[in-house]
């Protein structure tokens, strides 16, 4: 099957392509569509015929019931038994919008549409293309999420095109969506209502209009043992072709604890994914890194959400770590949709970041132009199980000056360099939890502890790899001084790094 695309603007909708599709709805034919939540694979909803073709070009299973959408609140009653005094309530506030509504269906409604079902559901959405289209098809239009069953739903027509090209009549393709995840679903046949989706509606919003709403228990187990209420929420929607797996924890922890694996993961060959956001994508270091959204508007990270799954797809990667997020507003669907992509994988970041000691390794000589740059460079250049930041600082720095001319010289005939040293006195910010500080004299650690009061993890060189030799200051020596500390420091933090291996096995 050929199938068209047509651009369509939102906001001056061209009524003859818009009657071309409406035609093809009627006819039974399939077209996907704009909504504000995910794009649609729409078909006459009343018409067993035309939703065979949705479950085929889907590949979807027939147990899992379609959403009937409508375009105005009177279409609701024809094909629905009773509308609760709560419903209309409901409907008066959240309609249209992103929320699909369950009741007792009426005869109208073919049970090729609700998978076997006696109850519907409908939503009515507030896209313009969406609306006009169900009204030119007919009034009644079923439309799941326009993808291939197990692929992320669709948020852009390029999304849909690479799924269901060849398979439906027509794509319209409307831009990107606004919401980016599927309509919450509210099961209005039990009392309290139930919400069976999470989604842009929460269940605080609807509270506040009638009172208590229940969650699909399924919705809130830690693992898939329950069996949700919504036909389709059992299905593994969608499982990412890399292991995805969820860290959780405050931010700062889980940046770390995302930094160590993918750095330990990437050591041992393996090509590892991050889902990051703005505020932390330049934090990572190792691995490939893409920003699902602002954490200040956690609607944008609803509205990439899939996009990124789906780019995900696209890469050699074989695992994915991903940032968490708070379960309130729509961080409730987010986190839904990620823990089902993840198959409810999630790891505690302090799990992770209890099992490295340090981040960070200072250097720290009297003026920071000689033996702590060379043996912060020399450091860089070992193979270490963990990921440091490897620096230098001087106890007495007037000025940010380059490293010593001989020293560059002896790193030169190493193939290292110190080209990009600027000497750098070290502050009290330098002292955390995080940071081994390794001095070259026994005068220089007395010195900070003297300067810096009670401070944590600052050693002598000699005392921290247990070794007797002491790199002395070559300042004013000839250059083959140089040479000898070089040789010398070489040993000495092969040792260094040996023993920071150990150390991480050991944790
Ligand atoms: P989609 O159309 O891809 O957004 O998926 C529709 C979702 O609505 C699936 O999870 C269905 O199982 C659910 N659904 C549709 N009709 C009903 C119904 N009558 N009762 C419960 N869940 C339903
Ligand atoms: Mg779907």
């Amino acid at each position: 099957m050929k199938t068209i695309i047509e651009k369509l603007d939102e906001n001056q909708i061209d009524e003859d392509i818009l009657a071309k599709a409406g035609e093809i709805l009627k006819q039974g034919g399939l077209v996907a569509f704009p909504t504000e939540t995910v794009y649609g694979l729409g078909a006459n909803a009343l018409d067993e015929e035309a939703a065979k073709k949705i479950y085929a070009a889907k590949g979807r299973p027939s147990d899992n019931p379609l959403i009937v959408h409508i375009a105005d609140v009177e279409a609701l009653y024809p094909i629905v038994y009773d509308v609760s005094d709560k419903a209309k309530k409901i409907i008066e506030k959240f309609w249209p919008g992103p929320l699909t509504l369950i009741f007792e269906k009426s005869e109208r409604v073919p049970h090729g549409t609700t998978g076997g079902l006696q109850t519907v559901a409908v939503r009515m959405p507030v896209n313009a293309i969406a609306r006009e289209l169900i009204r030119e098809g007919g009034g009644y239009i079923s439309a799941p999420s326009a993808n291939t069953s197990g692929r992320p739903s669709p948020t852009s027509a390029e999304h849909v095109a690479e799924d269901l090209d060849g398979k439906v009549e027509m794509i319209i393709d409307g831009g990107n969506v606004d919401i980016g995840v599927e309509s919450t679903i509210l099961d209005m046949t039990v009392e309290p209502p139930m919400i069976l989706r999470p989604g842009a509606i929460t269940r605080e919003m609807l509270e506040e209009i009638i009172g208590e709403v229940d969650v699909d228990r399924a919705l809130i187990a830690e693992d898939d043992s329950q069996a949700p209420k919504a036909p389709g929420m059992k299905y593994r929607h969608y499982a990412p072709k890399a292991q995805l797996i969820m860290v959780e924890g405050e931010t700062d922890e889980v940046v770390k604890a995302i930094k160590q694996i993918a750095y330990e993961q990437t050591c041992l060959g393996y090509q590892v994914g991050i889902i990051a956001t703005s505020e932390t994508a330049d934090l990572y270091t190792t691995g490939l890194i893409k920003s699902i959204g602002t954490r200040n508007n956690e609607n944008s990270i609803a509205k990439n959400l899939y996009k990124v799954l789906r780019e995900f797809d696209e890469e050699e990667v074989s695992y994915i770590y991903s940032e968490t997020f708070a379960k309130d507003g729509i961080g409730d669907a987010i986190m839904n949709r990620l823990e089902k992509a993840a198959g409810h994988h999630v790891i505690r970041a302090t799990d992770i970041t209890r099992l490295q000691k340090y981040r960070r390794v200072l250097f720290v000589s009297n003026s920071d132009n000689c033996r702590g740059p060379m043996a912060a460079e020399i450091l860089r250049h070992e193979d270490l199980t963990q990921e440091y930041k490897i620096g230098s600082r001087g106890l007495v720095v007037l000025f940010p000056e380059p490293a010593n001319q001989k020293a560059e010289a002896i790193m030169r005939s190493q193939q290292m360099t110190l080209e990009a040293h600027e000497a750098t006195g070290l502050a009290e910010e330098d002292l955390d939890e995080d940071t081994l500080i390794l001095t070259f004299e026994e005068s220089q650690k007395w010195k900070i502890i003297s300067d810096y009061g009670n401070v944590k993890n600052v050693y002598t060189m000699k005392e921290y790899i247990d070794d007797e030799r002491e790199v002395p200051s070559a300042h004013g020596q000839p250059l083959v001084v140089y040479g000898e500390n070089f040789q010398l420091l070489k040993e000495l933090i092969h040792k260094l790094a040996e023993k920071l291996n150990e150390e991480a096995k050991s944790l």
